[in-house]
Parts: C-alpha cells; structure tokens; sequence
C-alpha cells in the first residue's frame, strides 16, 4: 500500500463555494477515490477561523456543519476518509506551540498569503507605526499573524505527506517545509516534509469571484456556493462582468481576463457541447461547437453574445452542482448522524495526532514521566541507587 498521507482543510466561515471545489475539493474526491493512500484527513478549520472572528463565534458554529454538508454532497466518503473538527484535537495546538519558536517574526511578515489577507480584512500592519491613531483598520490578532504556524502543526501532526490545496496555501507549505527542517536538524529525523498538490489547470489555483476580483473568496461575498440553487446560479452568473469592450453582440470580444471564460475553462467538459447546444441557437444567430476553443475564437472575431455565452455557463455549472444538491439534500435530512461522523472523525484525528505528539515530546527531551532511564540518571546524581 501506498505510504501516502493526504491532509487539508477548510476554515467554516460560510459554505464552500465553486473556487473550493476546482481548488481543492474535486482532487480530494479523485484522490479518495483512486484509493493510493494510506490515510486521508480533512478537517475543518473551526479554531483558524475564529483568529479573524473572534467576536463571532456564533458564525463558526454554524458553518462547521455547513461544511460537513458540502463534503459529503461534493463526494467524500467518511468510510475512507476521517472528516475532523481542529478544535477537537488539542495536539494541534500544543505542537503549534512548539512549532512558534522555530519561525521568526520577520519571516512570518514575509508571507504573501497572509500580508493580503491582512489588507483584505483591513488589518493595521503592526510595523507601519498606525497601531495607536488609524481608526479606520483593527488591530491585527497575533493568532491570525501567526497562523501559518499552526497550519504547519495541523499538517505534520498528521505527518501527511501531501497536500492538495489551491495557490494561495503555497506560501503556507512552504513555511511547514522550513519548519520541518528545522525541527528534525535540531530534535532528530521526526516530522515529514509535506508535498503541496497544486490543481493541474492554472485556472484552478487561484478562481477569481464573479466580481471578476483576484479570488473567490467566503469572506469577499463574490461566490457561487456549491449549494446555491439553479436559480441563484443563473442569476450570479448573469450579473457577471465579460469584457467591458465587448458593447455591440457584432463587437470583437477578449477572452482573457474576462470571467466567464474563466469559469468555462475551470468546468466545461467535451460532452457539454452537445448536451447543452441549444444555448448557442438565438433568433438572429445560431452557432455549432463541439469544443471551447470554437467558442473563444467566435468571441474574439464578433457576433457572439455574451447572454448565449451566460448562458452556455450556467447550464455547465448547474450540470456540475446538481448532483451535489441532490445528495445535499439526502445529507441533510439526518443532521445528528453528521455530527456523530465528526465526533468519530475526532476521535481518530486525536489518536493519529497524538501518536505524532508523543514522538515529538520523545525527540524535544520534555517526555520526563515516560523516560525511566532519565529517572534513573538523576536519582544516580543524587546518589540512589
Ligand atoms: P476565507 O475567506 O474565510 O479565507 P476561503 O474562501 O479563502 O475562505 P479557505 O477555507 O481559506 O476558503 O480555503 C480552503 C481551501 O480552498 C484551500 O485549499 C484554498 O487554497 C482553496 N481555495 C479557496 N478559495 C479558492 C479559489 N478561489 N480558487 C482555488 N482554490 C481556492
Ligand atoms: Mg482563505
């Protein structure tokens, strides 16, 4: 069997939407699937997500089992896989603990991820001197600043070999690898070095949200949710931009940059040409294609509208989230059996971690109660024998 241990997660700040699925979500269901594995974890991120919400416990809460539902409507399957809540396995924090002696401050303000993170969430930058009189910006939590410390302990805790994740966790791998290194040069080969799982289709990594902004994102409100209605797909995807020149059905339109093709790019499949090609016959025009790059060259040379194009989109989306609505639904009508799969999943994640931990305080020298020889040795200083 493959020695292959898969983790990642999801922080509960709302439903999971379209950029977690093409991100992360769809390659957790084939890697599920194609059974390489030794173990397979997902959690989800409860104590992350209170370091920016704090004061909004209640919001948490409730997306925890929000969370638990998308899992399952998108396919994952909690008889191959242990679906956890991070909050429920304390090893988690006691190795990040650990873990923060290892990591500069410097180093920390150098990540990408969480210096946009920051801007986005109109966090003061502690450095720029602005603490005391911006009142426009909150201060920023040090447990926000400091969570890719404790991504780096969710993820060796498990010593999980490979993590299939979108773009924007890059930085966050990176600073697990280095930590990993550090702890084994200083303790003694202990944790493994992680492999980040990168979608394979560019436009995967980094989906933007349909105000065409850099990243769908939950707390940004610019989602299509996995669990939106085909109504509320239609309308979102109605609503979204395409390319501001493209003003007259006749104008030569531009693919790139425009969201809609993203999203085509990101989700069509060959078959749905010919499933959805009444999308393309209009009263004045009628189109036949039988692959995107059709569709895109028509754009940029003219006469194609961007209504057929919305259109064509949301029947391709709603292709894709139907079947996750279905079993959805299914999920949801027995809740208390959700919550007993996440208290089993608990109860595993705690054993696994814990097996992890308890090398870890080996290797560290902080095992005192376990290590009879050092018993042994200090009562030898004292003279019993
Ligand atoms: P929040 O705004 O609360 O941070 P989020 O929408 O960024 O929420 P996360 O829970 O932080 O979602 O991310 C979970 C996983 O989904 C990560 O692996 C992340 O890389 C991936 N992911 C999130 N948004 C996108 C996106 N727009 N495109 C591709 N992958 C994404
Ligand atoms: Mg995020």
């Amino acid at each position: 069997m493959s020695e292959k241990i898969i983790l990642t997660g999801d922080r509960p700040t709302g439903r999971l939407h379209i950029g977690h699925y093409v991100g992360s979500l769809r390659r957790r269901v084939e890697l599920q699937n194609e059974g390489d594995y030794k173990k397979m974890f997902v959690f989800i991120a409860d104590a992350q997500a209170l370091t920016d919400n704090i004061d909004n416990p209640e919001k948490v809460r409730q997306n925890v089992i929000e969370v638990a539902l998308d899992y399952l409507a998108a396919g994952l399957d909690p008889e191959k896989v242990t679906i956890f809540i991070q909050s429920q396995v304390p090893e988690l924090c006691e190795l990040s603990f650990y873990f923060m002696d290892m990591v500069t401050v410097a180093r920390l303000q150098r990540n990408p991820t969480v210096k946009n993170e920051m801007i986005q969430r109109g966090y003061k930058d502690s450095n720029d001197g602005s603490e005391d009189n911006d009142d426009n910006k909150r201060g920023l939590p040090v447990g926000f600043f400091t969570y890719p410390i404790s991504q780096a302990a969710d993820i060796t805790a498990f010593k999980a070999t490979t993590v299939p994740v979108g773009a924007d966790q890059k930085p966050m791998l990176e600073q697990a690898s280095e930590i990993v290194h550090t702890f084994n040069r200083i303790y003694g080969e202990t944790l493994v070095d992680p492999e980040i799982m990168l979608p394979s289709n560019s436009v995967c990594m980094r989906l933007p949200g349909t105000d065409g902004k850099a990243k769908m994102s939950k707390s940004l409100g610019n989602c299509i949710y996995l669990s939106d209605s085909a109504e509320e797909v239609n309308a979102k995807v109605k609503s979204m931009f395409t390319d501001p020149g493209h003003l007259q059905v006749s104008d030569p339109g531009k693919v790139e940059g425009n969201t809609v093709f993203t999203y085509l790019d990101a989700f069509c499949k060959p078959e749905h040409f010919d499933k959805f090609a009444s999308c393309f016959v209009g009263r004045k025009a009628s189109f036949e294609f039988h692959s995107l790059d059709e569709v895109k060259d028509q754009y940029r040379k003219g006469g194609l509208g961007d209504m057929m194009i919305k259109n064509f989109l949301a029947a391709v989306l709603n292709d894709i989230l139907e079947p996750m609505r279905v079993r959805r639904k299914q999920y949801e009508k027995n809740i208390p059996a959700i919550y007993e799969m996440l208290k089993k999943g608990c109860e595993d994640a705690r054993a696994a971690a814990g097996e992890t931990l308890a090398e870890v305080r080996k290797a560290m020298k902080i095992n005192y109660f376990d290590d009879a020889s050092l018993i042994e040795e200090q009562a030898r200083r004292y003279g019993q024998e």
